[in-house]
């Protein structure tokens, strides 16, 4: 690789940081830093970037107690610095203390094994290093509570969840979890120790680790989890009735559905099913709204609009009157000689065959799975995704379907017409460059139609992870890694410490989740 190198990008979940920048940000810092001082020409380094974005994107939410950089020593306008702070070996991990002076240095960390596990445990044990003077503001309480201290909380009301993991001496699963909720309120999590025999006999506890919960209206209770992981653990916490990612968003300051400012009234729904009325919705916003705004079809646009039609025409499960609409225009289409078509016509197209043949597509949008806290949030672009994830699936599922359409012959149909529509008619021109650099990266690696589901699904996550906390983030329904444990915790395991997915339960799954036999036509018009 060549010094110009770049092994970090503004991408990734962690701070780049400089020879103009190291000593503003650790200096008197709230927080604590991990700081990786690596080299681009160091062959070691380019095969550790993998693992350091990983660890970064891990203990992402933790950034306000302990935050995660990297620094290049091999840019030229870094060489002074990492002189001044004597790296002289790469990598070297450094870590600074809150609250440090401009002339600390930072304390070098000499272990061997740089593994996910390791260098997370090295990031709480810095934490616990802090004196009650210096401690980082926004990091809470990472010691042991006491039975003493716990057990009078039984039976009191409170505003909020307290979560007790009670645990063995060496585990860091309840650090992690507490960490794992700073940036989340309505929930605080306390660890206690296994040991502590009067605790167990209160609460009844006999396997650790276990989570006990004790709710706001004084109730309390095991919090049953499928399996004793960190991960389950803050994914069944996060997702409590009232537990919200903080945010400097407005949106976190909504509250409940039901005080937002609209007259549609909530739609209570379940989140393992898929509702057509968001499939339909999608639809009527692309074709009256986001296509509405180009006034003629032409050349390539045409092209993708018109795979797109078929593809749907083809793959919509359940036939029925978005099918009938579908095949419809795309024959209008199809049979046009037409090199341009007004957008208007189709328009009038879809307006008047709807009325014509009792063909039906919605004739407002209603939003269901994909409702947001306030408007402005989820809703189409929730919709879309969601339409994409049914088409891979029914795919999978009719194989045969898109024989002579022209689209049979590309490798994933699917996700080819999605990228070059999310391209060509996408309003979200951010998402659109995003995901074509996604699609120029691994879509070609896709062989087969179960993997067009998988890729899907993964390149989905990765943007969930990039966006968890952003404004675009509705604290209702924060961006986390899908499915959740609740939903599917065959999905999840552990290795090493680290949450990995088990991709033949992913794919079962979606294949559940997505099929026709999931579709809920509740809410339809
Ligand atoms: P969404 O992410 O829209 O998900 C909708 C539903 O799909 C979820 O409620 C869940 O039921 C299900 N789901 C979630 N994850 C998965 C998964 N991994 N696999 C299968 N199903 C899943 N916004 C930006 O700010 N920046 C971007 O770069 C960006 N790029 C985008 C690219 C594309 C192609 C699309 C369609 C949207 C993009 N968006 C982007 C919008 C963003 O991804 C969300 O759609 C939007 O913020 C609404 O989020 P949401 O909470 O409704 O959930």
């Amino acid at each position: 690789a060549g010094g110009s190198a770049r092994l970090y990008t503004e991408e990734d979940p962690l701070v780049i940081l400089s020879g103009g920048s190291l000593k503003p940000t650790i200096t008197n810092s709230s927080s604590a830093w991990l700081v990786q001082f690596y080299s681009s020409w160091c062959g070691h380094c380019i095969q550790y970037s993998s693992t350091w974005k990983a660890l970064a994107q891990d203990v992402k939410d933790w950034q306000e107690a302990i935050a995660v950089a990297v620094l290049d020593c091999a840019q030229e306008e870094n060489f002074d610095v990492c002189k001044e702070f004597s790296i002289k070996f790469y990598p070297t991990f450094k870590y600074f203390r809150a609250h440090s002076l401009s002339s600390d240095r930072g304390a070098i960390h000499r272990g061997a094994d740089r593994e996910i596990q390791s260098v997370r445990q090295l990031m709480i044990n810095v934490l616990q290093n802090h004196t009650k003077l210096d401690w980082p503001q926004r990091c809470p309480q990472l010691e042991v509570y006491s039975s003493a201290e716990l057990l009078p909380l039984l039976g009191q009301r409170s505003d909020h969840y307290t979560a007790i993991i009670v645990e063995e001496p060496d585990s860091y699963v309840g650090r992690e979890v507490i960490l794992d909720l700073l940036q989340y309120s309505g929930v605080q999590v306390r660890r206690a120790l296994s040991s502590d025999r009067p605790l167990l006999d209160a609460l009844n506890i006999a396997a650790f680790p276990s989570i006990y919960l004790l709710h706001p209206n004084g109730t309390h209770a095991h919090l049953h989890s499928e399996k004793r992981l960190r991960f389950f653990f803050s994914s069944l916490l996060r997702a409590l009735p009232g537990v919200q990612r903080r945010g400097g968003s407005a949106a976190a300051q909504m509250g409940a559905p039901q005080d937002k400012q609209t007259s549609e009234p909530w739609r209570d729904f379940d989140r393992s099913r898929v509702y057509t009325a968001d499939l339909e919705s999608a639809l009527h916003y692309l074709l009256r709204v986001e296509l509405a705004a180009h006034t003629t079809l032409q050349g390539e646009e045409l092209k993708v609009f018109k795979d797109f039609v078929t593809l749907v025409a083809k793959l919509y499960p359940g036939g029925g009157s978005v099918v009938k609409l579908m095949e419809t225009l795309s024959d209008w289409l199809l049979s046009l000689p037409l090199e341009q078509i007004p957008y208007q016509a189709v328009l009038d197209l879809v307006n008047n065959k709807m009325t014509i043949s009792g063909v039906f597509l919605g004739a407002e949008l209603r939003w269901v799975g994909c409702q947001a806290s306030r408007p402005g949030l989820r809703g189409y672009p929730c919709s879309l995704w969601t339409l994409f994830h049914v088409l891979t699936v029914q795919h999978d599922a009719t194989p045969t379907a898109l024989d002579n359409t022209g689209l049979e012959a590309e490798v994933a149909p699917v996700l080819q017409v999605m990228r070059r529509y999310i391209r060509t008619f996408f309003g979200c021109k951010e998402c659109g460059q995003h995901f074509e650099q996604a699609a120029a990266a691994s879509m070609d690696g896709v062989t087969g139609r179960e993997q067009q589901v998988l890729w899907l699904w993964n390149q989905h996550n990765r943007v969930n992870a990039r966006l968890s906390g952003s404004l675009s983030d509705d604290p209702l329904f924060p961006k986390a890694p899908w499915p959740s444990p609740a939903l599917c915790p065959s999905c999840h395991e552990e290795k090493n410490g680290v949450h990995v997915w088990n991709q033949g339960n992913v794919l079962r799954f979606l294949r559940h989740h997505y099929g026709a036999a999931n579709l809920s036509p509740k809410y339809s018009l």
